[in-house]
């Protein structure tokens, strides 16, 4: 049953409720390991399912576009004054729709068009939205791009400065989507200062880690930072934009009236839901239990003879080569998949593939870990992973089902927030 429970929907809209059901049974019956999800507590989901998704509010609070903020007006307050707290900034916009407008409005607030950016690459952990090439962020701007080093799988730091000072970027990325180590958020701020550039940190991945305290913050360091609200940080779906004071004036006009219209107030109140949540004291416990699961889950693969980028993982994030497996990425994601074990196929630095068809395999520890999984889980899993890996290379469906079996075996010790199969 869905908590909060959906009778209305279920009675005057069967088609969508039933769907609603099997994905949330699906949710329940699967080892869910794609890096950027995650299980919302059910006073999020109650949040986002509330009156106030009817409430048209442009502008900010004291400032709308629109009468009738009275409550709305304190929601994003709340939100705005928790996020400051939680990450110790001087100023948060909660406003942004998702991770890729709060990037797009940074581009806004900073940068005009054609102006240099420098981003890690995509192929080597970074985001679309940091200028590649298919995003709007890389054909009004002028992309700079940095990559891993081949042999350590990390940021070469010196390439780094050595092309910030040749072509003077003004505006420089830090983070990313498949980067399993930490950010070293002060050598970058140091290259910035150098060169006279921005800098943003986008922690969309790791926004839940730094409010736990399981990754080094990068306030004091980047002049903006961006997150993403429903990965690791578990809120709904949406975004935020922090900064200094300083950079608060035109932060806020790129995103009103900059980019959007109306706020989504019902996720503004998720959003603020999230932030409560992530201040107590059990979210610092959660941020170290997926960290925790990462090392054990990296640590079992290894033994199995997996190829890590980077040998290893900081985080909640496991990047894996399958060159010496025999089997391509997208195989054996789908393989997984069936087998109950979700994840995303996913390019490696330096990826012969193509990026539809890529080398390799992305993992994350959040979901597993709200789901109340902990280390001694990781070597099973891992055990999991490998069989049907090399099922995949010999196209074996037997195995398959079997560990699917068991997948779903082991889960149903596992409560899941917001849903609970039928007695
Ligand atoms: C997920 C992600 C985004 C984009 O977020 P969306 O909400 O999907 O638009 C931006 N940057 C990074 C590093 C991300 O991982």
């Amino acid at each position: 049953m869905h908590e909060p429970a959906v009778p209305r929907l279920q009675s005057q809209d069967p088609e969508i409720a039933g769907l609603v059901e099997a994905e949330a049974r699906r949710q329940y019956e699967k080892i869910r390991l794609i890096a950027s999800e995650n299980y919302v507590s059910p006073a999020v989901l109650e949040a986002t399912g509330t009156v106030l998704t009817n409430k048209y509010s442009e502008g900010y609070a004291g400032k709308r576009y629109y009468e009738g903020q009275q409550n709305v007006d304190p929601i994003e307050l709340l939100a705005i004054d928790r996020a400051k707290e939680l990450f110790g900034v001087e100023h948060a916009n909660v406003q942004p729709y998702s991770g890729s407008p709060a990037n797009l409005a940074v581009y806004m607030a900073f940068l005009e068009p054609g102006d240099p950016v420098m981003g890690l690459s995509l192929p080597m952990g970074g985001h679309l939205t940091h200028g590649w090439s298919v995003s709007a962020t890389g054909r009004w701007f002028r992309p700079v791009r940095y990559d891993v080093r081949a042999d350590t799988g990390r940021v070469d730091m010196d390439q780094v400065r050595d092309l910030a000072l040749k072509e003077r970027p003004k505006l420089i990325w830090c983070g990313g989507t498949a980067i399993p180590r930490t950010i070293d958020f002060p050598a970058f701020a140091e290259i910035a200062r150098e060169t006279g550039a921005v800098l943003a940190a986008d922690i969309a991945h790791i926004a839940g880690l730094i409010a736990g305290g399981a990754h080094p913050s990068p306030v004091g360091h980047a002049d903006v930072i961006t997150t993403t609200t429903h990965k690791t940080l578990r809120g709904p779906r949406g975004a935020m934009i922090m900064s200094t004071a300083e950079h608060a004036k035109a932060i806020d006009k790129a995103v009103f009236p900059g980019l959007q219209g109306g706020p989504h107030n019902h996720t503004t109140a998720a959003i603020a839901v999230a932030l409560r949540e992530a201040a107590q004291r059990d979210f610092a416990g959660y941020a170290r239990q997926v960290v925790a699961n990462a090392r054990a889950l990296a640590a079992a693969l290894l033994e199995r003879g997996y190829d890590l980028i980077s040998g290893g993982t900081d985080n909640h994030l496991i990047l894996i080569d399958l060159t010496n497996k025999g089997v391509a990425g997208k195989p054996a994601a789908q393989a997984l998949d069936r087998a109950g074990i979700e994840l995303n196929y996913n390019a490696v630095p330096f990826d012969p593939r193509k990026p539809f068809d890529p080398s390799g395999l992305r993992i994350g520890t959040a979901a597993i870990t709200t789901r109340g999984l902990t280390e001694e889980r990781m070597p099973q899993i891992a055990a999991w992973i490998d069989e049907v890996v090399q099922a995949a290379a010999k196209q074996d469906e037997t195995v398959v089902e079997r560990v699917a079996a068991e997948v779903r075996e082991m889960l149903a010790s596992y409560p899941m927030p917001g849903w609970t199969p039928a007695p």
